[in-house]
């Protein structure tokens, strides 16, 4: 099947990724050739657990951890799950969880059910964000309680690219002797970081937001943080996640880190540089657009711009006529067009919530592409509200 994509402009990277070149090379051979199971005994199955070892170690270094910290999972969902879930069972009798208003639903909607989930009744502090998308830190200290398990903060929106002090946070966390887990889903690959240097007790990977293939994660578990497994079964993981290792994909993984920690240079540099050209392009020529989310404390990849008085819906479709890919700050539940639940935490005006789109860049787009979308986007705007029953052209 071709989709093709080499015709598409694709600036929907925080959306999922392409797998890099050199990481499909590397994970053909565990499809093919070497399909050996990698808990066997002979020599055919022990060459695939190498590949896992060497997998592991990068993905280690990346992260600043010890290749025994880190736990491959089925995605970043799974190990947002593991680790809010361990915490909550290591201490059964604190019944408080402390997150926020904006995290990705893999820990939004695990929060959300975790009364039906684990059959006890939990409280759960959902603290806010200022309009800029960035955390109040008094907030943050005053939430924190003695009954507090757990808790559980993204490392970089994924929605607007917001960064949040989460070394900052989980040495607070610390402190009060509080498990701390962060979703580092989006940071990873494009700020740098050591885990060592920090308290976090867990942090989730997923591969395919940093040029993995789909269906493979990793959670960091700090050594000598208690934890109690997901998914019970076979001695995989150390006993720590059962399931016959998807061989395959954890050695893209690997190598995908591997990729990650050459680019990050390059993605702070060159894709910051993008961004920002696209950023103040659209500012600049559009009327009434505006910027959601800090303007420095950001991913290098990430624009989540609002035109107002139109909609994302509509924007994306005449975009897609040129054929640029990207993402609109309303997700369509159940039929009406609700705004995201981030931009409403950011207390971002309904007719600019609705015609907010995320530009999300990676390292394979180039500057004559960031150029064309400069080129259409000012035309695709004034053509929409052109249509709109809220735009008056003589008000502004
Ligand atoms: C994509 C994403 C996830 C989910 O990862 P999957 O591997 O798709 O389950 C979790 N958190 C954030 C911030 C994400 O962007």
């Amino acid at each position: 099947m071709d989709c093709g994509s080499d015709k598409v402009i694709y600036m929907d990277n925080n959306a999922t990724t392409r797998v890099a070149p050199e990481v499909v090379d590397a994970m053909m051979p565990f499809l093919t050739d070497c399909y050996g199971n990698p808990s066997s005994m002979h020599i055919f199955g022990g060459q695939v657990g190498r590949a896992i070892t060497e997998a592991r170690e990068s993905i280690a270094e990346l992260l600043g951890a010890e290749p025994e910290e880190i736990i491959f999972t089925s995605c970043g969902t799974e190990s947002d799950s593991t680790a809010i879930l361990s915490g909550l069972q290591t201490f059964p009798e604190q019944r408080h969880i402390v997150t926020t208003r904006v995290e990705h639903p893999a820990v939004k909607n695990l929060c959300d059910n975790l009364d039906s989930l684990t059959g006890h009744k939990h409280r759960i502090t959902r603290l806010q964000v200022e309009a800029d998308g960035t955390l109040d830190l008094d907030q943050y200290r005053e939430s924190l309680t003695e009954d507090t398990a757990i808790v559980s903060v993204m490392w970089a929106n994924n929605e607007t690219g917001v960064i949040f002090p989460v070394e900052e946070m989980a040495a607070m966390a610390r402190e009060r002797d509080i498990l701390f887990h962060t979703d580092a889903v989006q940071a990873v690959g494009k700020i740098p970081f050591n885990l060592k240097e920090t308290a976090i007790d867990f942090l989730s990977v997923s591969g395919h937001k940093l040029h993995a293939p789909k269906g493979v994660g990793v959670l960091y578990v700090r050594k000598g943080t208690p934890f109690i497994p997901f998914i019970n079964g076979g001695h995989q993981e150390h006993g720590r996640r059962g399931g016959t290792e998807n061989v395959a994909s954890i050695v893209a993984l690997g190598r995908a880190c591997k990729l990650a920690g050459e680019k990050l240079e390059e993605e702070n540099t060159r894709v910051k540089y993008l961004r920002d050209k696209l950023e103040t392009g659209l500012l600049e020529q559009i009327p009434r657009s505006m910027l959601n989310g800090h303007k420095t404390e950001r991913l290098p990849n990430t624009a989540n711009i609002s035109f107002e008085f139109v909609e994302g819906e509509s924007i994306l479709l005449h975009m897609d006529r040129y054929r640029i890919c990207a993402s609109s700050g309303s997700a369509c539940t159940s039929g009406s067009l609700e705004p995201s639940h981030v931009l409403r935490a950011m207390g971002v005006p309904f007719t600019a919530a609705h015609g907010s789109i995320r530009f999300s860049l990676s390292v394979y787009n180039t500057e004559k592409e960031v150029d064309f979308v400069l080129e259409k986007m000012p035309a695709i705007i004034a053509n929409l509200r052109e249509m709109s029953p809220f735009w008056n052209k003589d008000d502004h």
